[in-house]
């Protein structure tokens, strides 16, 4: 089949590579030129792992092409995807401007039936709102074009986004007609050979049910940090209790790791839209609000250990960090719990040596150049000069670092864990300071 596919970041280039590589024929539009042409020539914009070869492959079988040329994109295509971003605007509220102006794009080249599908993450309501963009251009063009709107949320997770695609736990569509469900049906046959995972709804849930996914994980999580902040008050060792209530099923294992909060495009603005969605109609989403406040206050966590155990002064005092992308496998530092730390660490008079396996390019982009940070080229130039270690992500390689060596590098021989990885013991038993997260050890 063919499709066409609106924006080339996370989800609209694992999307649209993934389809190229079951046999249909993509064309994947994006309004930025240099990442169109970057990728023309097998250059992949982002870090993901598997996707590069995949992009290389599907290019050269003449499955996957790349252009800006939204109406040549659009002229023939069966089923075109909008994948633009929704990030949030001044008050929180999901930002539709991108969504709405590639619908408004669709509706002025349109020349056939399609099927228009979103997958990007939008508030309840956006599929009319789709509808009626698309049908309005057609109008002033005096063409009575027959389409669908079909609302199919995406539910990949970066650093396994196209393992997520390729084999998708479900695949929700929520549309108003059989035919754009048969299409999709289609489409994603290769996905689906036993037609199981496909839950097929309106669009209103379909909508809902992404918000209501990442705000259950995002819940998970807060929900965890608020046990650990109990935990640590109490002397009671969160990992523990961690592994006491994971071995219910009706809990389970999966999703409830403390640290120091979650980060991303996805859960922050996701759980804020929400929130400000039930506001909106009249609903005080008391669980939300606490769910996100809960986690801003997180993403301080590490730099308040920090200034408990140097006595609240930081001036003079340099600290290696360990991870700067929002979670391990990606180099994605939106909304970063590294972001909220060096910001503290900085405001507090601190340096900074910080590595990351492969967000050092976001990172220099992100931060600029500046006196006060040094982006190191491995783990250990990060420790050079370091009083201090803080692990911020937890990238394998950071998991079995040798500590006795880390006590000799590190001139207060003190570590702050913001993700649980090492034992604390080892760690003491290496000359080491040891701070976690809810480990009954840290106040
Ligand atoms: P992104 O910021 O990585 O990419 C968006 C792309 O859209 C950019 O390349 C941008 O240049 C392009 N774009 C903007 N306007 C355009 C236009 N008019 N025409 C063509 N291209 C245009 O975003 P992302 O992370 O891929 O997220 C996209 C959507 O999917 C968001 O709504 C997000 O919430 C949702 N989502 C993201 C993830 C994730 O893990 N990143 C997972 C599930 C859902």
């Amino acid at each position: 089949m063919r499709a066409t596919v609106f924006g080339t970041g996370y989800v609209g280039l694992v999307s649209g590579t993934c389809l190229a590589e079951v046999g249909h024929q993509v064309t994947c539009v994006d309004v930025d030129q240099a990442k169109i042409e970057g990728l023309e020539r097998g250059i992949v914009p982002i870090f993901e792992p598997g996707l590069e070869p995949m992009v290389k492959a599907n290019h050269a079988a003449g499955r996957l092409a790349f252009t800006t040329d939204a109406a040549a994109a659009i002229a023939d295509a069966e089923v075109v995807f909008i994948a633009v971003g929704t990030p949030p605007d001044e008050d929180g509220s999901a930002d539709l401007q991108y969504v709405l102006a590639v619908a408004r794009t669709i509706g002025r080249h349109l020349s056939r039936p399609a099927v228009v599908v979103n997958k990007s993450t939008v508030p309840v309501g956006t599929a009319d709102k789709v509808r009626a963009v698309i049908a309005a251009e057609l109008s002033a063009r005096g063409l009575p074009l027959d389409f669908d709107v079909v609302s199919n949320p995406e539910f990949l997770k970066e650093g396994a986004a196209v393992n997520d695609c390729m084999r998708p736990d479900r695949i929700v569509l929520g549309a108003r007609s059989a035919g754009a469900v048969d299409t999709m049906k289609r489409l994603y046959a290769p996905f689906n050979r036993n037609h199981e995972r496909l839950v097929v709804m309106d669009e209103r849930s379909a909508e809902l049910t992404k918000y209501a996914a990442n705000a259950m994980l995002a819940t998970k999580i807060s929900f965890m940090n608020e046990m650990a902040n109990i935990a640590e008050r109490v002397g009671a060792d969160i990992e523990m209790v961690r592994q006491g209530i994971g071995s219910d099923p009706r809990i389970g294992y999966q999703f409830i790791y403390p640290g120091a909060g979650y980060g991303g495009s996805c859960f922050p603005k996701d759980v804020q839209a929400l929130e400000r969605t039930a506001r909106q109609h009249d609903y005080q989403a008391g669980l939300l609000q606490a769910v996100e406040g809960v986690n801003q206050r997180q993403k301080h966590k590490l730099a308040e250990l920090a200034l408990r155990h140097f006595g609240g002064d930081l001036r003079g005092k340099t600290f290696a960090v360990w991870g700067l992308a929002f979670k391990p496998n990606t180099d994605d530092m939106r909304e970063a719990s590294s972001r909220a730390l060096l910001a503290d660490l900085w405001a507090a008079g601190a340096r900074v040596r910080a590595h990351d396996p492969e967000a050092m390019e976001e990172a220099r982009r992100v931060f600029g150049q500046r006196g006060d940070l040094e982006l190191c080229a491995s783990p250990a130039s990060a420790l050079e000069g370091a009083d201090a270690l803080v692990l911020v992500t937890e990238w394998k390689a950071y998991w079995s670092p040798d500590f006795p060596a880390l006590a000799t590098a590190l001139g207060a021989r003190v570590v702050f864990d913001g993700r649980n990885v090492w034992d604390p013991v080892q760690v003491e038993q290496a000359g080491l300071a040891y701070y976690g997260i809810g480990r009954g050890r840290s106040l």
